[in-house]
C-alpha cells in the first residue's frame, strides 16, 4: 500500500516518495524554551510523534529531528530588546541559560508522561550559531540579503525578482503582504517591510550574544530552523512539520532562504498540524485560554470536573485527525476515558484468549488491510480507531462465547492491535502501569523493612509489615528473600 502524504505546499495529497528508498528525513520545529508549554503545543508534538510511529512501523528508517529554540529574535512587536529569554530570566530573576535549561527539562518531562519518543537527532539553537552565521554570509554573498546598522536583513523583494516566489507555501501574494505591513520591527533599518532579520545586532542590555562579522548579535529565529534542518538532513529533504500557525511567516522564510543559500527547494513534503482549541477558542498563553498538561493530569485546573491520566488524553487526542482541528472539553474527556477503557479491557481479553477453532467468522485480512488504508491515508488515526473498534467489539463477542476464531486469524490479530494500540497510537494501559508502580514503591519497603530489621529497629519493621497487612498485601519472609501477596 502506497503511503499517502497532505503536502501544504500543493494542497493535496500525494504518493510520498522519499528522496532515499527506504528512509525518510523529517524536521519538526521544537519548543521555544522561556515557558511552560501548553497542551495545546502538546498535541502538535503528539500529532507528529504519532506520524513518525507510523513511518517507522511502515518500516521506514527515520531520521527524526526536532530542534530545542533556545535563543533567536522571535518578537514582533518591534523592541529588539524584548527577547522572550531576556524576558523571563528577569522576571524569574535567572540567568537566560537557566531559563532555557528549566523549560527544557519540563518539555521533555511532559512529553514523557504522555509516551512521545524522543527524536533521533535534538539539535539547539545555540549549539548552532556558527552554521547560522555561515548561511547568513552565503545570503549575503550571493545577494539575497543586506546588513544594515549591525543587522543583516533578508531581501524579500530581490528574492522574487529573480524569478522566486517569496508566499508560495502560504499562498500570499507578495503585493497584497507588501500592502498590509504594519513595519514595526526595524523599521528603519529595513529596506522594505517584508525583509526578515536573519542576524539582530544586540543592544548593550542583551545577555544572549555572540560575535559575528557584523558586530556582538543574536540569529533570526527562521534560520535556526534552515541552519539545523540542512545540517543533519541535508539541503533537500523529505518531510517539514510543525503547527498549522507556523506557515507564514516562519516556514514560508525557511522556504526562501533553502532556496536562496542551496538554489533548491528545502523541503518535498510540508506538513502542518492543526490546533488544540478549548471552548472554541484557540488555546494560547497569550489569551489566557490555555491549561498546561499536568495541570489536566493532575486535576488543579478551573476546566475539568476531574483529573485524567496522559494515556486518556492521548487517545483523545489521536481520535481526531493532526490536520483537523481539535476542540477539548469535559464531555469530550469523560467520553474518551470510556473508549479507553473498553479498548483495555479489550487488548486484555485478546492477550489471554486462545483457541482451537479452525474457523473464523470474521475477515481479520480485509480488517487489516482497512487499517493499513486508514495509516496510509495520510494518518487518518480517527478512521483507524474507528476500525479498531470493529475488532474490539468483535473480541467482546469471542469472550462471550459468540464469535469464534483461528488460530492463525487470532495470532494476527493479537500482533495487530498490539502494533497499532501500542506501538502507533502510542497509548499506554494504565492497569499494567500502575501494577509496575506498585511493585516497585512494595520492593522499596521490602528494602526498608530489611534495612530497619538489621539495625534492630524491630518496632519499625513490624510497622512496616503490620501497616501493610493492613493494606492487604501480606509480606512472607522466606529463604530467597522477602515476597509479597496481595490478600
Ligand atoms: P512555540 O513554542 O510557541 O513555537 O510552539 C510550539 C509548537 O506548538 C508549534 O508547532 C506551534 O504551532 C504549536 N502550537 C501553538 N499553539 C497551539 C495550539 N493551540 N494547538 C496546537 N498546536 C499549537
Ligand atoms: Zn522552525
Amino acid at each position: 500500500m502506497q503511503l499517502k502524504i497532505y503536502n501544504s505546499l500543493s494542497g493535496e495529497k500525494e504518493i510520498f516518495k522519499p528522496i532515499l528508498e527506504g528512509t525518510a528525513g523529517m524536521y519538526v520545529c521544537g519548543p521555544t524554551v522561556y515557558s511552560n508549554v501548553h497542551l495545546g503545543n502538546v498535541r502538535t508534538f503528539m500529532s507528529f510523534d504519532f506520524i513518525y510511529r507510523s513511518l517507522v512501523h511502515l518500516d521506514y528508517k527515520v531520521r527524526y529531528v526536532r530542534n530545542i529554540t533556545d535563543a533567536g529574535h522571535l518578537t514582533d512587536d518591534g523592541d529588539v530588546d524584548n527577547d522572550r529569554f531576556v524576558k523571563q530570566s528577569r522576571l524569574e530573576k535567572l540567568e537566560p541559560m537557566e531559563i532555557v535549561q528549566k523549560y527544557t527539562v519540563d518539555f521533555h518531562k511532559v512529553l514523557d508522561a504522555f509516551n512521545l519518543l524522543p527524536p533521533t537527532i535534538e539539535p539547539t539553537a545555540t549549539g548552532h550559531i556558527l552554521e547560522q552565521i555561515e548561511l547568513t554570509q552565503k545570503l549575503i554573498e550571493k545577494g539575497f540579503a543586506y546588513e544594515s546598522n549591525g543587522s543583516v536583513y533578508f531581501d524579500v523583494l530581490e528574492y522574487n525578482k529573480q524569478g522566486l516566489n517569496y508566499g508560495e507555501l502560504s499562498r500570499r501574494n507578495i503585493e497584497e503582504l507588501f500592502a498590509n505591513t504594519r513595519d514595526l520591527d526595524g523599521q528603519h533599518e529595513k529596506k522594505n517591510p517584508q525583509d526578515f532579520a536573519l542576524w539582530k545586532a544586540a543592544s548593550p542590555a542583551h545577555i544572549m550574544r555572540w560575535n559575528s562579522p557584523w558586530g556582538e548579535g543574536f540569529p533570526g529565529w527562521h534560520l535556526e530552523c534552515t541552519a539545523m534542518s540542512t545540517k543533519y538532513l541535508g539541503d533537500n529533504f523529505d518531510i517539514h512539520g510543525g503547527g498549522m500557525d507556523l506557515k507564514f511567516p516562519h516556514h514560508e522564510c525557511e522556504v526562501a532562504q533553502g532556496k536562496a543559500c542551496n538554489d533548491v527547494a528545502p523541503v518535498n513534503y510540508w506538513m502542518h498540524a492543526n490546533m488544540l482549541t478549548m471552548n472554541g477558542q484557540r488555546m494560547s498563553k497569550s489569551t489566557g485560554n490555555y491549561i498546561l498538561p499536568m495541570q489536566l493530569v493532575s486535576g488543579q485546573n478551573d476546566f475539568f470536573e476531574k483529573p485524567f491520566h496522559p494515556a486518556i488524553v492521548r487517545f483523545n487526542f489521536m481520535q481526531a485527525h493532526y490536520r483537523s482541528v481539535l476542540d477539548i472539553s469535559n464531555e469530550a474527556m469523560m467520553a474518551s476515558e470510556k473508549g479507553y477503557h473498553r479498548l483495555m479491557d479489550a487488548m486484555k481479553i485478546l492477550a489471554e484468549y486462545t483457541t482451537e477453532s479452525t474457523e473464523s467468522d470474521w475477515d481479520v485480512a480485509l480488517w487489516k488491510e482497512k487499517c493499513y488504508e486508514a495509516l496510509t491515508d495520510d494518518f487518518n488515526s480517527p478512521v483507524l480507531i474507528a476500525h479498531l473498534f470493529e475488532a474490539v467489539n468483535f473480541i467482546f463477542k469471542l469472550k462471550d462465547g459468540k464469535a469464534s476464531v483461528s488460530v492463525s486469524d487470532l495470532d494476527e490479530l493479537q500482533k495487530l492491535m498490539d502494533a497499532f494500540v501500542f506501538e502507533v497510537l502510542g497509548l499506554q494501559n494504565i492497569e499494567e502501569n500502575n501494577n509496575e508502580k506498585l511493585d516497585e514503591t512494595l520492593q522499596v519497603l521490602i528494602e526498608l523493612r530489611a534495612q530497619a530489621k538489621k539495625a534492630k529497629n524491630f518496632e519499625l519493621s513490624d510497622q512496616i509489615r503490620d501497616r501493610l497487612l493492613e493494606k492487604g498485601i501480606q509480606l512472607k519472609d522466606g529463604r530467597e528473600g522477602t515476597t509479597y501477596s496481595l490478600i
